[in-house]
């Protein structure tokens, strides 16, 4: 028998050895100790030595009513019993359908039907694709309407397709020559203002702009994809308060499709079910996965409403088919998991519940702007943006070899933390489940991180 000490050595030393891991420079990945998760209860995440983390971007983003959750635990034990997998190619299983009703209920009015995928990437593409065909073939399409409206500063996924529709370059601009065209306007990103203007004074200039070019595009542009209220990956640059019911509008006058990427917003994290709620808009389709499934089994889903069906109908030999499916497609164990999840929302009204917490968080967070390196804290709910500068006045970054971000969040993990960066913004955003103890714990480890970390610099 292998002794637990020569097990952990041996996966320490395998995992540098057969893991590519993803967003990492390998080559440090290889000279760090790796930190490897074996359990999760509720917030807190445990590594092979048995020490103790709290999840501090639920797992990226994806845990909503924590680790282990009972009900959850239970409903794919119960499915297991049933089947784990069946294809949803021409034929249908119970979750699948069960579920889609259910969101169905939940989403914004209008939007009546579920395409299942198995990631936000996917979720968005298919939603790229179906503006797309729409046009070709739809009683009211326009085959000149094919492209693409969307942010700078926005991430859609990794695929092909979601990549050319996002705006970060660090991310995406070395695979420009692969990618499709698409028409970016100024993200709303008011801490550092394409515009150099200011909010509220700016009478929201970015809007105007975006009108512009929607002016100018319209007969050649299908849709706009945004991420509603929180541009997440780029650092949680929060859209300010009107501009997304704005760009509901523009769309409306200019017949563009909006496309709404709810993928890391949904399911509760600013606070309500869906970022879209906060201005009352309906997109005309909508992007669903990370906390789909509770953080628990890969599973996406792209809403449309009845019109876009509709534009997919014909007889068979005119080939309006939406040619796209993925082999996992409306897996049962997701879905299973996902109808549970929603179920607990209802159950123990997480979202009531989240409000005090959303405020406590509020009110702990104001300390950090006092310190030295933070250029701006961020909130959306339950979704918080940290922007560390090396010169608050000039808002100047810290030079890139400094790994400002990355120093902060090893610092945070000596202490019992796991948070992960974008750039040198910290992002905190734990399952909405955290208690208040866990919550103040977690920000009293950021503090002290950002401190130390900052004070050294
Ligand atoms: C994470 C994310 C995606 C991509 O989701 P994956 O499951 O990683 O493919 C797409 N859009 C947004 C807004 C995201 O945050």
């Amino acid at each position: 028998m292998q002794s637990i000490e020569d097990r952990n050595k041996q996966l320490e030393i395998d995992d540098r050895k057969y893991i590519w891991h993803p967003f990492t420079q390998m080559q440090d990945y290889e000279k760090e100790e790796p930190l490897i998760i074996e359990k999760g209860n509720g917030c807190i995440l445990t590594d092979i030595y048995g020490n103790e983390y709290i999840d501090g971007v639920s797992s990226l983003w994806t845990n909503v009513h924590g680790h282990k959750k009972k009900e959850l635990d239970i409903a794919i034990k119960k499915q297991l019993d049933k089947i784990a997998h069946s294809t949803l190619l021409g034929l249908s299983n119970v979750p699948a359908i069960r579920y889609a009703k259910k969101i169905v209920e939940i989403a914004p009015k209008d939007l009546t039907r579920v395409f299942y995928s198995d990631s936000g990437s996917t979720a968005v593409e298919i939603a790229l694709k179906i503006a797309f065909q729409y046009q070709r073939q739809a009683e009211d399409g326009d085959p000149e309407k094919k492209k693409f409206i969307s942010l700078y500063n926005s991430y859609h996924g990794d695929t092909i397709g979601s990549v050319s529709v996002g705006g970060i370059d660090l991310f995406h601009s070395m695979y420009k020559n692969l990618l499709f065209e698409s028409i970016k306007a100024e993200s709303p990103y008011c801490y550092r203002c394409a515009f150099g203007k200011s909010y509220p004074g700016c009478n929201l200039e970015c809007l105007s702009r975006l009108e512009e070019i929607m002016s100018t595009h319209a007969h050649e542009v299908t849709a706009m994809v945004i991420e509603p209220l929180v541009q997440g990956a780029s650092g949680m640059l929060i859209q300010p308060p009107g501009y997304l019911k704005k760009v509901r509008e523009l769309c409306d006058r200019y017949n563009i499709f909006m496309i709404a990427d709810e993928v890391a917003v949904g399911f509760g994290k600013t606070g309500k079910m869906f970022a879209c709620e906060h201005e009352d808009v309906t997109p005309d389709i909508m992007a669903l996965a990370k906390g789909i499934s509770g953080g628990y089994l890969p599973l996406a889903a792209t809403l449309t409403t009845e019109k876009i069906y509709r534009g997919f109908l014909g007889k068979y030999e005119e080939f309006k088919t939406f040619f796209h499916g993925h082999t996992y497609t409306g897996n049962p164990l997701a879905c299973a998991v996902a109808i549970a999840t929603l179920e607990i929302f209802e159950k123990e009204k997480v979202l009531d519940k989240l409000q005090a917490k959303i405020e406590h968080f509020k009110q702990r967070l104001k300390a950090f702007t006092l310190l030295g390196n933070v250029g701006e804290v961020r909130q959306c709910g339950i979704m918080v943006g940290i922007e560390l500068v090396a010169d608050k006045d000039t808002k100047e970054s810290f030079p890139p070899e400094e790994r400002i971000g990355h120093r902060v969040i090893k610092e945070a993990r000596k202490q019992g933390l796991i948070i992960r960066p974008l750039g040198d913004v910290i992002v905190l955003m734990p399952p909405l489940s955290i208690s208040i103890d866990e919550l103040d714990r977690l920000c009293d480890i950021t503090y002290e991180s950002i401190r130390v970390v900052t004070e050294k610099v």
